[in-house]
């Protein structure tokens, strides 16, 4: 991996003279910064961000894989970088005990990020296992709209995308707008694989989700997620049996 501190890379060339201003991030812009950092390594691309958007800078993350390697590459070069999670109240215990394991061993703090309702109130107001019924409209409620909500505060948003976890990524883009947010996206990993990914995090010796290795290639909400018998992207074994594929809050 590259160093982060790579002379090769003018950091002061790049950064957007406007970074807050949604007007300043043409398509124009977004094309000249993915050209420069299409072969570039990640922790440069999040080094950048970081001296880019400062404190409105922030790391959403499920705790997947490919977001472990993130926050472990942001905590090395800015840990007070706000991390948050999406807690729908319906993940795993497996995944609360890495989100507890993670902010110990990198030595930073994660914010959690609520809807409001418990799913007992959500069943009141919207009947029972809204996640059977209709999983757009509850992805809704408990991901798309506490995010909205939690990043009209910030100005950039990390995120753990990659090109090879689903064909509806494989166009993904290192550094986009988020219509829905407002914010500028930036998908530090989009160009690695998931060979990439887990050969990082065997070499840093990093924590993961247990359930990785009972048969998880990907860890959402628990009604929602399945093992599988052998994966083709990352992404199988969500919202298994019907056609959706994302919660939402990268469409
Ligand atoms: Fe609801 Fe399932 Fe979406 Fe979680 S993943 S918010 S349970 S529909």
């Amino acid at each position: 991996f590259g160093d982060v501190d790579d002379p090769v890379v003018d950091l002061s060339a790049i950064t957007p003279p406007a970074a807050t201003d949604p007007q300043s991030w043409t398509r124009s812009r977004l094309a000249a910064l993915n050209a420069q950092f299409e072969p570039r390594d990640p922790q440069v691309i999040l080094q950048w961000a970081v001296q880019t958007f400062g404190s409105g800078l922030a790391q959403g993350t499920g705790f997947g894989p490919s977001g472990v390697v993130i926050m472990h590459m942001l905590s090395e070069i800015d840990p007070s970088t706000t991390f948050f999670y999406l807690d729908t109240d319906l993940l795993f215990p497996e995944t609360y005990d890495l989100k507890d394991e993670l902010a110990d061993t990198l030595g930073i703090s994660i914010t959690r990020v609520h809807g409001g309702a418990t799913p007992d109130e959500q069943a009141e107001a919207e009947g029972p296992e809204l996640w059977n019924r209709d999983p757009d409209r509850c992805c809704f409620l408990r991901k798309v709209e506490p995010l909205q909500n939690f990043l009209a505060k910030r100005t950039a948003w990390v995120t753990g995308i990659r090109r090879d976890q689903s064909s509806s990524r494989k166009k993904a883009r290192i550094v986009d707008w988020a219509p829905k947010c407002e914010v500028v996206k930036v998908n530090p990993l989009a160009t690695w694989s998931r060979k990439d990914v887990w050969r990082y995090i065997i070499e840093n010796s990093l924590p993961y989700n247990e359930l990785h290795d009972r048969g998880f290639p990907s860890i959402g909400c628990i009604p929602c997620t399945k093992a599988v018998d052998g994966s083709g992207y990352s992404r199988d074994g969500r919202w298994d049996g019907t056609d959706k594929s994302e919660c939402g809050i990268h469409t």
